[in-house]
């Protein structure tokens, strides 16, 4: 009904649906698809299961789906009902509506770093960029009409069309990848697919719904994602199918009309979901190591140095391991070269090193980071990571006790840690400030005083306090994992 409504207020927009393909739906039972239901989490489980009890359809969608039928345990969940963002808010005690473009609901579970969100999404319709010009062209259409279809309208009229409600054959439609467009109703185990999204998987091809030239054009930030889904499914055997890699490259430059707060998003998840070797490995490969985002750009060119590489080494594992991994420790381990060559310089013109490295900080914010509105945290850690990085050389007097206590101590002893990987500071200064970090105070001054030691054997007198190894409060090979 209300596609029928939105069809008759569109008028000529019946010719632009015609000329989209919304695919047959098909119904997949469990003995066809094989998804293990105990992958799916409880409270997916429970969101779907409010839903349908209130009588609206609710079902797990998307990239949990993809991940379900790989036998692969998804990061999160996200399902797609017919209720509207409102109706759903009012089924759960703890549920939020977020975001203006494309409007859906939180639903939080439990509290703190433990805190679950399953994001709820209303079906939307799919209307393509020609179809919303025609929603904003209508004169006939009033504020009140569009309000009255559930568009959701901004302060000048104008549709933002993530928010037009309709029919799930559009929805699916609407997504991006086939294995990324597929439904699953835990309850009654049944797998929805309109565009052949259960084949692909099986055959293992990354297929664009739709002609990809189009849908490249109507959302740049798919080439992006096509990277990501290449990259993190290239291990399992997945293959872009030809019609949706070859017009990548050429697309590029549509990204340049991209929010640049959505590319650096993007850019994140690129380098920050686990894949991100493999990611710039599939950039190269498709001639899209350079364009995306000034940041990547510099990301890829220094991926093979000895340095950025173990950054990246170290945010896959991490990401592997479950453990949680920050943007500012990254871009602060992509950056430092620029860094280390503008204090370089200042202290060769015999600037002292804090203001040196100071200003050598600004210079490279200014040249590189650029103007990413609500970076302000972002740009404060990576500057703390660095300044610290002079202090872990002053292991005398007050200054460790003060270091370690620091917030981001752990941010930016992981850097000097990888850094003594490189071979750019002794492995041992590495060693001293684990030891130093995980010690009791007695043990601390002892450390201090091998140090003085090691420094002026002949003034030290050769024993140390005490030759005892160094008590230690918690266990050592405890890695530094405070990056938060
Ligand atoms: P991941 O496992 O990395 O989270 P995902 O497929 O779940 O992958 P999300 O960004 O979480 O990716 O998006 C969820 C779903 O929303 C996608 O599977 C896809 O169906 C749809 N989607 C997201 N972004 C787009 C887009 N730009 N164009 C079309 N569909 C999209
Ligand atoms: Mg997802």
């Amino acid at each position: 009904m209300i596609k029928k409504f939105i069809q008759k207020i569109l008028g000529k927009q019946n010719a632009a649906h015609a000329a989209t393909d919304f695919g047959k739906r098909v119904e997949i039972p469990a003995s066809v698809h094989g998804i293990d239901p105990s992958l799916v989490d409880d409270r997916a489980l429970n969101v779907v299961r409010t839903l349908q009890d209130a009588g609206y359809e609710a079902y797990v969608v998307g990239g949990a789906v993809r991940d379900l039928l790989l036998g692969l345990r998804p990061k999160d969940f996200d399902v797609a009902t017919d209720a509207t963002p409102e109706e759903v808010k009012a089924l759960f005690r703890r549920a939020f509506i977020i975001g203006r473009r494309f409007r859906i609901v939180h639903v939080v579970y439990g509290r703190g770093r433990e805190h679950e969100v399953i994001e709820v999404s209303t079906f939307r319709a799919h209307l393509d960029n020609r179809a919303a010009e025609q929603v904003k062209g209508n004169e006939r259409t009033s504020k009140s009409e569009l309000a009255g279809m559930k568009h959701a309208v901004d302060s000048s009229g104008r549709v933002l069309r993530d928010n037009v409600w309709g029919p799930q054959d559009e929805d699916a439609t609407r997504r991006d990848f086939t294995v990324n467009a597929m439904y699953y109703d835990p309850e009654s185990q049944y797998l929805v697919d309109y565009h052949g999204g259960m084949k692909d998987a099986t055959q293992k091809v990354l297929r664009m719904i739709g002609d990809p030239v189009a849908r490249y054009r109507e959302d740049p930030v798919r080439i992006i994602r096509a990277v990501r889904f290449a990259a993190k499914l290239n291990p399992l055997g997945f293959k872009l199918e030809n019609k949706t890699a070859k017009p990548l490259a050429t697309m590029l430059s549509l990204l340049a009309d991209v929010p640049q707060s959505r590319l650096f998003d993007e850019m994140l998840k690129l380098l920050q979901t686990g894949h991100a070797l493999a990611s710039i490995e599939q950039l190269q490969k498709l001639g899209l190591h350079k364009g995306i985002y000034p940041l990547l750009d510099v990301v890829v060119e220094r991926a093979d140095t000895a340095f950025v590489k173990a950054a990246l080494l170290d945010t896959d594992r991490r990401v592997g391991e479950g453990k949680p991994v920050a943007p500012s420790f990254l871009l602060a381990c992509v950056l430092w070269a620029d860094v280390k060559l503008g204090w370089d310089q200042r202290l060769a013109k015999k600037t002292p090193p804090f203001p040196a490295l100071q200003e050598a900080i600004d210079e490279v914010f200014d040249a590189r980071i650029g103007d990413v509105s609500g970076r302000g945290k972002l740009a404060a850690d990576m500057r703390e990571i660095w300044m610290m990085q002079p202090r872990f050389d002053k292991r005398i007097g007050s200054t460790p006790f003060s270091l370690v206590e620091q917030a981001r101590f752990r941010a930016g002893f992981d850097f000097l840690r990888l850094r003594a990987e490189v071979s750019e500071v002794e492995v041992s200064l590495a060693d001293w400030w684990q030891e130093f970090s995980t010690a009791d105070d007695a043990a601390r001054e002892d450390l201090i005083q091998l140090v003085k030691a090691e420094k002026s054997p002949a003034s030290a007198g050769g024993t140390p306090k005490s030759r005892r190894a160094p008590r230690r409060r918690k266990p050592s090979g405890q890695s530094a994992d405070g990056e938060a």
